[in-house]
C-alpha cells in the first residue's frame, strides 16, 4: 500500500526586502507540521520559495540602481540562509524565476486560453500600483484601494482576463460543502461573504512593465504577478510533468490572513479550470503585532529574526512563535514575552526536570535507570494522555494547544518531586524511590520525543543525557520506551537563564529600588565570590555598552558579559583584579553565554570596578 502523502506550503515571499520575525512564524509553524507527519511516517513534501516578479521589485531595483534580477538575488540568499538557520526542513523551494516555473505557468495559460477560459479585452479601471490590482469605481473606498487605503490611478489598457465569473457557483458549492477548506471559521466566512457578492473576471495580464513572465505569443503582456505566483504549488512540484499528482492536491496551505482570499477564491477557480482537484485546506494564520499594529516594513516596525537566534538561540524562538500566540488569532510580539517564556517554560520548567532527575539518577541509582513498577503520581496514565491531546491538536493546527499540553505534563512531573520528595525517599531506603525515578526520567523521554516536532536541538539534547536514541518517531512516545539499566549521560543544563539584551532597545527601565530586606548570614555565604584576573577583554560585536572577558579563577577560566564598555577601553583591563561572583546562574547575553559576573560600584559617573588593595591569588575567596 502506498504510504500516505502530506504536501504542505507556505505562502512564497516577496524579495523587496529582508524577512521579518513574520515571515519567520509562518516558516516555523509550517516547518513544526511537516515534521509531525514526518514523524508519523507520512511521505512529506514541504515547499516554500519566493515570489519575485512584479511591478514594486522593478521599482525598488531601479531605485538600488540595479536591474531586477541582481536585485533579488541578493535578498533571496539572505532568505535562505534565514530558513537554515531556524532548522526549516523544506522539501523544495521554488523561485518564481526559474525557467521550470516560467514553464508551467505559460502551459497554464495556454490550456486556459485554449479552452476560453482566459480571454482578451479592453479595460480601463482604476489601478493601485502597490496592490498590482485594478479595481472598479464601485469597490474603491472613498476614492482609494479597498485594500490598502492608498490612492489608485486611472489606467486604460489592453489586457487578458480569466473568466473568475464562471467558477462562482461551483466555488459557492465548495466552500458550502467543505466546512474544512478555509480555516479558521472567521475567514470561511469572509470568504462565503465574499463569494456570494459575485465573482468579476480578472485582469491577468500587464503591459505598463515587463518584470514579469511574459504571455505565450503576445510578449507586450507580462503576467499579473498573483496569478504567476499561486502557480508555484504546482510548479514546485514538478507541473506540468505527470508527476506531481503524486502530490496534489495539496493537504495545507498555509497563509497569513491577508492573502486568504487569493488563495480561497482565485487559486480554486484556477484548479477548476484546469480540471485539477482543490486542495484540502488553506488555513489563514494571525498576525504577530508590534503594540497594535501588524508587523510591517512599511511601518517600520520590524524584528530581524536573525538577531533573535544570535542573543536567544534558535529553540527559543521557535517554542516562542509556536506557543505564544493561538494559531488563528493576532498575538502580540515582545522581547521581554521570548526571554520570560524561556525562562519560565523552557529554562525552569524543563530544565530543571530534567537536571533534578539525571542528578538524582546519579546520586540514588548510580547513574543507571532503575527499573519502573506502578505508576506513581499518574505519569504514565497522563503522559497517554497528553499524547493523544499533543497528535489531536497538531492534526487541527492547534500548535500553541499541543505546546500547552506537553507543559502540563512537566508541571504534574515536577510537582511530583515536590510532593514524594525523593531524597526523604532515599535516606530512608523507600522502595518507591526507584519507580518514581524511572517515571520522572520517562516523563522526559516522551517530552523530548513530542517536542520534536518543534524544538530542533533540544529533542535530541534530553534524549542523549537520557542515554536514549536521538532520532524517534511519533510512536515512540508511548510510556514504557526506557530499558532499565540505561546508563545516563548527565550535560549542561538544557537553557542558561536568559537576561533581555541589555543593549537592546526594549530594555526595561531600571525601577527605583525597594529597602533591601535583611539577609542571614547563611544567605550571604551561597554566594560564591572570588577574585579573578582578567586575561582578555573585547568589545561584544554589536553591543556598544557590552564587553566580553576571560577571567582567570584559580586553574578555570571564566567567560563574563560586562555593561562596563562606556566606562573601560578592554586594553585597560587585561591584567587587572576583579571581584567576581562566580555561582551566578549562566545567561546568554548576545550570543554569549556569560558564567557569572563582576562586581561594581554603580554611582552617576558610571560603573566602578573594585579590586584588592593588593595582588593575591587567583580564585581566592571573599567573605
Ligand atoms: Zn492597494
Amino acid at each position: 500500500m502506498a504510504r500516505t502523502t502530506f504536501y504542505i506550503t507556505t505562502p512564497i515571499y516577496y524579495p523587496s526586502d529582508d524577512l521579518h520575525v513574520g515571515h519567520a512564524y509562518t516558516t516555523v509553524a509550517a516547518d513544526a507540521l511537516a515534521r509531525f507527519h514526518r514523524l508519523r511516517g507520512e511521505e512529506v513534501f514541504f515547499l516554500t520559495g519566493t515570489d519575485e516578479h512584479g511591478q514594486k521589485i522593478e521599482r525598488r531595483a531601479a531605485a538600488a540602481g540595479l536591474a531586477p534580477a541582481p536585485f533579488v538575488e541578493g535578498i533571496v540568499a539572505g532568505i535562505r540562509s534565514l530558513w537554515e538557520q531556524l532548522g526549516i526542513s523544506h522539501d523544495g523551494f521554488l523561485r518564481t524565476t526559474e525557467e521550470r516555473h516560467a514553464r508551467a505557468v505559460q502551459e497554464v495559460f495556454r490550456t486556459l486560453r485554449d479552452r476560453g477560459d482566459i480571454y482578451k479585452a479592453s479595460y480601463e479601471g482604476w489601478y493601485c500600483t502597490p496592490c498590482e490590482a485594478f479595481w472598479l469605481p464601485s469597490k474603491l473606498v472613498d476614492g482609494n484601494c479597498p485594500d490598502c487605503g492608498r490612492p489608485v490611478e486611472r489606467l486604460r489598457e489592453e489586457s487578458y482576463f480569466f473568466r473568475l465569473s464562471r467558477y462562482q457557483k461551483r466555488l459557492l458549492a465548495h466552500l458550502e460543502e467543505h466546512p474544512d477548506f478555509v480555516q479558521p471559521p472567521s475567514r470561511r466566512n469572509e470568504m462565503l461573504n465574499f463569494v456570494r457578492q459575485g465573482l468579476e473576471d480578472l485582469s491577468i495580464s500587464r503591459t505598463s512593465f515587463s518584470w514579469g513572465i511574459p504571455v505565450p505569443d503576445d510578449p507586450d503582456h507580462v503576467i499579473y504577478v498573483w496569478f504567476d505566483a499561486l502557480l508555484n504549488y504546482l510548479s514546485g512540484i514538478g507541473y506540468p510533468d505527470e508527476g506531481f499528482r503524486h502530490w496534489w492536491p495539496a493537504q495545507l496551505h498555509l497563509v497569513g490572513k491577508e492573502i486568504v482570499r487569493f488563495h480561497a477564491v482565485i487559486w480554486p477557480c484556477i484548479l477548476m479550470a484546469l480540471d485539477l482537484p482543490l486542495p484540502e485546506r488553506v488555513y489563514g494564520h494571525g498576525w504577530l503585532l508590534m503594540g497594535d499594529t501588524k508587523m510591517s516594513k512599511s511601518r517600520g516596525n520590524t524584528v530581524d529574526p536573525r538577531q533573535l537566534i544570535q542573543r536567544y538561540g534558535r529553540d527559543a524562538l521557535r517554542y516562542f512563535l509556536l506557543r505564544e500566540v493561538p494559531f488563528g488569532s493576532d498575538g502580540a510580539y515582545s522581547e521581554e514575552a521570548l526571554v520570560r517564556r524561556t525562562n519560565v517554560d523552557l529554562a525552569n520548567d524543563l530544565g530543571n526536570l530534567l537536571s533534578r532527575t539525571t542528578a538524582m539518577i546519579e546520586r540514588f541509582a548510580g547513574g543507571v535507570i532503575p527499573p519502573g513498577g506502578a505508576d506513581p503520581g499518574g505519569l504514565a496514565r497522563l503522559s497517554e494522555e497528553v499524547t493523544g491531546e499533543v497528535t489531536r491538536a497538531l492534526e487541527g493546527l492547534e500548535l500553541s494547544g499541543a505546546l500547552t499540553a506537553v507543559w502540563r505534563l512537566v508541571a504534574r512531573a515536577n510537582k511530583l518531586i515536590e510532593e514524594r520528595s525523593p531524597w526523604a525517599l532515599a535516606k530512608a531506603g523507600d522502595p518507591a524511590l526507584d519507580p518514581l525515578l524511572y517515571s520522572l526520567a520517562e516523563t522526559l523521554r516522551v517530552t523530548a520525543v513530542l517536542l520534536a516536532p518543534f524544538l530542533m536541538d533540544t529533542p535530541g539534547r534530553i534524549l542523549e543525557q537520557l542515554g536514549s536514541p536521538a532520532a524517534p518517531a511519533w510512536a515512540d512516545a508511548a510510556w514504557g520506551g526506557l530499558v532499565p539499566g540505561t546508563r545516563i549521560r548527565r550535560g549542561a543544563p538544557l537553557f542558561p537563564r536568559l537576561v533581555p539584551d541589555p543593549a537592546g532597545p526594549q530594555h526595561p527601565a531600571a525601577v527605583p529600588a525597594a529597602p533591601p530586606e535583611e539577609v542571614s548570614l547563611e544567605e550571604f555565604q551561597r554566594l560564591d565570590l572570588r577574585i579573578a584576573t582578567v586575561r582578555e577583554a573585547s568589545q561584544v560585536a554589536g553591543a556598544d555598552r557590552l564587553l566580553r572577558l576571560s577571567l582567570a579563577l584559580d586553574g578555570e577560566v571564566r567567560t563574563v558579559v560586562a555593561g562596563i564598555a562606556a566606562a573601560y577601553r578592554p586594553e585597560d583591563l587585561v591584567g587587572r583584579q576583579v571581584l567576581f561572583l562566580a555561582n551566578l546562574r549562566p545567561a546568554r547575553i548576545r550570543g554569549v553565554t556569560s558564567q557569572g559576573m563582576i562586581l561594581a560600584a554603580s554611582g552617576s559617573d558610571g560603573p566602578r570596578l573594585l579590586s584588592p588593595d593588593r595582588d593575591v591569588p587567583d580564585g581566592t575567596r571573599v567573605r
